[in-house]
């Protein structure tokens, strides 16, 4: 069945709900719906999970989204920053393997915004992509995918974006929205963050070096564990990948090196090789 059937197939009860991640496909989908499916966009409920670690760039774009279809998009949060979960994590930064952060600070946030509601979940993985997989297991959830069952592929994307809201401006030098910390980000982007927001980038280190504190329950007092050299990447500190990156790019340029405006950016994005496997679920943060 198409989605399209589903509002009709449904009762009334049944609630429609779209994230918005800050990113563009995400974004393309409530633009597209709007514009072919406005009986679903006229039932919609928007939402965003705000980890308050986002880039300024990603609220701003959320507000101009907001005005353009129209319609609130809900602000979920858990009430609490970054520094509250990482203290209840003992100090534990968060990593591809110790997601916490996601469950935590967006999925949990989602659920609770859903409850037991019967909800159909419009989720913009794109037909040109392989990614899979869903934010939530919870059973009154059903996913849908319209750009998968309509074959919208990625310069579609930029077109439907481009001819309404724009492209998210982080996009010169990122290529996916999420926390200005995230883990998920490659080199270049790292090097894209010193530059483009230095304040977030000495934050992000600051977090590298801390040490944890344990309390000890029979001696009752606080102890520093770990060396207090934890890092956000396997493959070293903030500093020792951003000079890799650097090198990297005055040996052969990356994307974020196109001030020349030879290029239009939004042009080498979509050229861009497709999008890292490892996002795979993480589609809450990043689409
Ligand atoms: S954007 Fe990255 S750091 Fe933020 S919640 Fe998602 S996976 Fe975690």
């Amino acid at each position: 069945m198409h989605f399209s059937e589903l509002p009709q197939q449904r009762d009334s009860g049944t609630r429609h709900v779209l994230g918005l991640s800050g990113g563009k496909d995400s974004a393309a989908l409530a633009v597209y719906l709007k514009d072919h499916y406005p009986a679903i966009s006229e039932r919609m409920e928007y939402f965003f999970s705000d980890t308050g670690a986002e880039l300024k760039e990603a609220y701003e774009f959320l507000d101009k989204l907001e005005t353009w279809l129209g319609k609130e998009i809900i602000r979920l949060s858990t009430g609490r920053e970054f520094d509250h979960w990482l203290r209840v994590h003992n100090g534990m930064l968060p990593s591809a393997r110790q997601r916490w952060c996601t469950r935590t600070m967006k999925i949990k946030p989602f659920e609770r915004f859903v409850g037991e509601d019967p909800v159909v979940s419009y989720v913009g993985i794109r037909a040109d992509e392989h990614r899979e997989g869903y934010i939530s297991n919870k059973p009154n959830i059903k996913a849908v995918f319209p750009f998968v069952e309509d074959g919208i592929v990625k310069a579609d994307i930029f077109r439907f974006l481009e001819e309404t809201v724009g492209v998210p401006e982080y996009y010169r030098w990122r290529s996916r929205s999420g926390c200005y910390f995230c883990f998920f980000q490659r080199q270049d982007e790292w090097l894209g963050l010193k530059e483009n927001h230095p304040e977030l980038y000495e934050r992000a280190k600051r977090y590298e070096n801390n040490k944890r504190e344990r309390y000890d329950l029979d001696l009752a007092r606080k102890s520093a564990v770990g060396s207090g050299n934890y890092t956000w990447c396997q493959e070293g500190s903030l500093d020792e990948i951003v000079a890799r990156a650097e090198k990297r790019r005055a040996e052969s340029g990356v994307i974020a090196s196109t001030a020349d405006g030879a290029r239009r950016w939004q042009d080498l994005l979509l050229e861009q090789e497709e999008d890292d496997p490892e996002d795979q679920a993480c589609l809450i943060c990043s689409l």
